[in-house]
């Protein structure tokens, strides 16, 4: 009985142990053979690449070691120094292949320099402190072009800060090799982010033969602004011929005076977005008012009924929709009176555009409903600015004036990964 297990176990084992060396050496093989084609450095050699047990999303790492007998780069000034001594090693994250994260992992090597002193030294694939490579940051700032910065996090399960990082790096590249000679238009926009606790500016120019985001700053605020005129300079703000922006005080304030001599438009995308987010106001406080009344939820799941187009609305939506209006709630008076306000928009005149805007005004001061009131004053105190929508329109028939329509707008923001939130 004895033989018939003579020492097979063994033997089976030392083979298979065999196999699977063979099988990860020719694994390990493959990933630095694309590596080498993808991502080659010079003084650089890709290690091994390991499988890291137990992370939440399958994680590769792949060692990076000095080419041997190569000497470090000081990151100070460019130059071949002596080493000093090695650093931890560090992780860089590199492009996610195949939905696995991938890290390279590194430690770095410190230079003793005669005119930096001890620096650590350059690495090519990564630039200043970032922990994102380079190629890294180009590829999301490159999704960022198509998807919101959201969306671009959740695909390659990263986070909103390393995209807008990545972002704001293609930025700076780009300010610092593009021409900014013949601007004429910009747009100056606000987003939210972190539930609305913090605010980044982004200008862009929106001239009809060109339209790119130029500059992103944090914080709205007065400083903000100031700060993006000082990069533009005086002499290209003094050329600028129009200004779109939303109504927000302090931006009102620093177009006024760094570049008065331009046509200062209030878009109709910010203007539109007003009033959507007044219905919507008006709407959440009715519904909790028929919830406490008891009455049947009439309201329910009519949000986008009320802040869509009707020409974007579906058949069975339109249904729905005719259904509503026929209640005399707050709601659906709000709804007529923004879709009334479309009608502002079609005016040829800014002096009948204005008369509209008068009338318009009247009417929703006295309907009583405070959401939409509180758009209306708002309007009011901006009524030469509105109005330069129509001159800016009369003036410049041309692809310029595209730039301020909604449509244009909407692209734009796409194209620089906004969400593309609800308007008029
Ligand atoms: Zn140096």
């Amino acid at each position: 009985m004895s033989l018939r297990v003579e020492h097979p176990a063994p033997v089976l084992r030392r083979w298979k142990c065999e196999l699977t060396i063979e099988r990860n050496k020719r694994n390990r093989m493959q990933i630095k053979t694309i590596l080498n084609r993808v991502q080659k450095f010079k003084s650089f050699v890709f290690g091994t690449v390991r499988w890291i047990e137990g992370a939440s999303v399958p994680t590769l790492e792949v060692a990076i070691q000095p080419r041997i007998n190569s000497r470090p780069v000081c990151s100070g000034c460019g130059c071949k120094r002596p080493g000093y001594d090695t650093l931890p090693e560090r992780r860089f994250e590199f492009i996610p292949m195949w939905g696995n994260r991938v890290f390279f992992v590194y430690a770095p090597r410190r230079v003793e320099c005669p005119d930096c002193g001890v620096r650590v030294e350059r690495m090519p694939w990564v630039e200043g402190k970032h922990r994102l490579t380079e190629a890294y940051a180009w590829f999301l700032a490159g999704w960022a072009k198509r998807l919101s910065w959201k969306e671009v996090a959740e695909a390659f399960r990263t986070t909103w800060d390393h995209v807008f990082c990545s972002v704001e790096r293609a930025v700076m590249w780009g300010r610092e090799h593009q021409d900014l000679s013949g601007i004429e238009a910009i747009g100056v926009d606000e987003i939210a982010w972190q539930r609305g606790h913090r605010y980044l500016t982004l200008v862009y120019q929106i001239d009809g033969h060109c339209k790119r985001l130029l500059w992103i700053g944090e914080k709205r605020t007065v400083k903000t602004l100031i700060r993006f005129f000082r990069w533009f300079g005086k002499e290209r703000g003094q050329a600028l011929k129009f200004i779109c922006s939303d109504m927000w005080k302090p931006y009102l304030k620093v177009i006024a005076k760094k570049a008065g001599q331009a046509i200062h438009i209030l878009d109709r995308f910010h203007i539109m977005s007003h009033l959507s987010k007044a219905i919507d106001a008006v709407r959440a406080q009715e519904v909790k008012e028929l919830k406490e009344k008891g009455y049947e939820p009439v309201l329910t799941k009519t949000r986008w009924l009320l802040l869509k187009r009707p020409e974007n609305l579906t058949d069975k939506q339109e249904i729905r929709l005719a259904d509503l209006l026929r209640y005399n709630l707050r709601s659906v008076r709000a709804y007529l009176l923004k879709e009334e306000f479309q009608f502002f928009w079609s005016y040829i005149s800014p002096y009948w555009a204005g008369q509209f805007l008068d009338k318009w005004c009247t009417k929703t001061m006295r309907s009583r409903i405070d959401p939409m009131k509180k758009v209306a004053r708002m309007l009011r105190r901006h009524r030469p600015l509105l109005l330069n929508w129509f001159r800016a329109r009369k003036q410049f028939s041309s692809a310029i004036v595209e730039g301020f329509n909604t449509k244009a707008k909407l692209t734009t923001r796409k194209a620089y990964g906004f969400r593309t939130y609800l308007c008029g």
